[in-house]
C-alpha cells in the first residue's frame, strides 16, 4: 500500500526534529508492508514571512488530499501577525479539517526524569476538543477600552463526536491491554450552563456505551488528581482550553515536552505532532530531543492502521514506541531535556538501533 504524508516541518527545532523521524519511518515501511510518499508542504512562520501566508491554500489543499498529515512546530518570537498574535497554522487546519478529537497521551517513559519519579508507571491518554469551547472565540475576541471578552462554545454534534470517540479509545485500550475501559468527562459543570450542557450529552453518550465505564471530574479536582492519584484515569474527555492546559500537566508528568506526542484526528484527517512549539531557544544547536516527534509518528502508524484495517501498520506503531523507551532507557540516548548529552542525531540514531535489535515480530 501507497501511502502519501503531507510533511509540515514548520519552524525553529521542527526540520531538525522531522528529518530523524521521517528516516525512521522509512526504515519501517518494508515490515509494515507500506510505502511512504512524503511531501513536503510549506507554512508556518518563516512561510509567512517569506510569503505573507501562513499557511498557503496550495499546502492546505494538498494536505486535505494526504492520508495523514505529519506537522512538528510552528512559530517564531519575532514573527506575528499585525494583531501581534502568533502564528499558528495548526489552529487553521484543525478548524479546516474539524480535528475535533485532541489526543495527548500520558505514558511514563523509562528514563524521562518525571516528577513522579518511583511512582507507578503512568498510562493514560487526554483527549482534548480541538476546535470550538473556548478557542472558538480564536480571533473573535473583544478588547474594549476596560473590558475584554472572549466567548466559549459548545456544540452538541462535535460534543457527541468527542465522546464517541473517548469511549472508542477506552474500548481500544482495553483491548490492547493498557486501560480498564473507563472515560472520564472532565468539566466545571458545577459552575457554568455550557458545561452542565456538555456533561448532560457525555451521560447520553454514555448509556449508549454501556460496556465502558463513565465518570465525571471536576477539571481542577482533575489536576490534583493527575498529580495526586494518576493510576485513576484511563481516557479523560474535555474542553479545548482545559484540555490545553491538562496535557501541559501530562507532558510535565511524562518528564517534559521533549517525550509528549499528540495528534488532533477528525472523521476526515488527522494531524500528529508533537506537544511542544518550535523551541527557538535551542533551535539551530542539534539538541532538540526527536522523541515526542517520533513518538507521534508512531500514532499515525496506529491511526492509519487502524483506519484502514492494516496490521502491519499498527504492529510498525508498537515497535516504534518500544524502540524509543528502549532508546531513552539508556542514558546515553537522553538529550538536555532529559538531563542527558546527547544531540538529536544521537538520540535518533539510539531510537533507529534500538529499531534494529528488536526481535522480528517483536
Ligand atoms: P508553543 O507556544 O509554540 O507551544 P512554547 O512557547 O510553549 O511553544 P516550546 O517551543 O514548546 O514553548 O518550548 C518550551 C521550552 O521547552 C523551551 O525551553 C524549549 O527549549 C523546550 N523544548 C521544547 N521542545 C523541546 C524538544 N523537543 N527538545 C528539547 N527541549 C524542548
Amino acid at each position: 500500500m501507497r501511502l502519501e504524508i503531507a510533511v509540515l516541518e514548520g519552524d525553529g527545532i521542527g526540520p531538525e526534529v522531522m528529518a530523524p523521524t521521517l528516516a525512521l519511518l522509512e526504515t519501517l515501511a518494508p515490515e509494515a508492508g507500506v510505502e511512504f510518499a512524503f511531501r513536503a508542504l510549506p507554512a508556518g512562520a518563516g512561510c509567512y514571512r517569506d510569503t505573507g501566508e501562513a499557511l498557503p491554500e496550495a499546502s492546505l489543499d494538498a494536505a486535505r488530499a494526504a492520508d495523514a498529515i505529519l506537522l512538528s512546530a510552528m512559530g517564531l518570537p519575532d514573527v506575528r501577525y499585525p494583531d501581534g498574535t502568533e502564528i499558528s497554522p495548526q489552529i487553521a487546519l484543525r478548524m479546516a479539517f474539524g480535528l475535533f478529537a485532541g489526543v495527548r497521551p500520558v505514558r511514563t517513559i523509562p528514563g524521562a526524569p518525571g516528577p513522579l519519579a518511583g511512582a507507578p508507571a503512568l498510562d493514560f491518554v487526554i483527549i482534548r476538543e480541538s476546535t470550538e469551547g473556548l478557542f472558538a472565540s480564536h480571533g473573535r475576541g473583544v478588547v474594549e477600552a476596560d473590558r475584554a471578552r472572549e466567548t466559549l462554545e459548545i456544540t452538541r454534534a462535535t460534543s457527541e463526536k468527542l465522546f464517541d470517540a473517548g469511549f472508542a479509545m477506552a474500548r481500544r485500550r482495553r483491548e490492547l491491554g493498557r486501560g480498564r475501559g473507563l472515560v472520564h468527562c472532565v468539566d466545571k459543570a458545577n459552575v457554568f450552563k455550557a458545561f452542565a450542557f456538555f456533561r448532560a450529552i457525555f451521560r447520553e453518550r454514555a448509556a449508549l456505551n454501556p460496556d465502558v465505564a463513565a465518570e465525571t471530574a471536576y477539571v481542577d479536582a482533575t489536576a490534583l488528581w493527575m498529580v495526586q492519584r494518576p493510576a485513576m484515569f484511563d481516557v479523560i474527555v474535555t474542553e479545548n482550553m482545559f484540555g490545553d492546559i491538562l496535557s501541559d500537566l501530562g507532558a510535565g508528568l511524562m518528564g517534559g515536552l521533549g517525550v509528549a506526542p499528540s495528534a488532533d484526528i477528525g472523521e476526515a484527517q488527522a494531524v500528529f505532532q508533537p506537544c511542544h512549539g518550535s523551541a527557538p531557544d535551542i533551535a539551530g544547536k542539534g539538541v532538540a530531543n526527536p522523541c515526542a516527534m517520533i513518538l507521534s509518528a508512531a500514532m499515525m502508524l496506529d491511526w492509519l492502521g487502524e483506519r484502514r484495517g492494516h496490521a502491519g501498520l499498527c504492529a510498525a506503531a508498537a515497535r516504534l514506541e518500544r524502540a524509543v523507551d528502549a532508546a531513552l532507557a539508556d542514558p546515553a540516548a537522553r538529550t538536555a531535556d532529559l538531563g542527558g548529552r546527547a544531540t538529536t542525531a544521537q538520540a535518533a540514531a539510539a531510537v533507529a538501533a534500538a529499531l534494529t535489535a528488536q526481535p522480528a515480530g517483536g
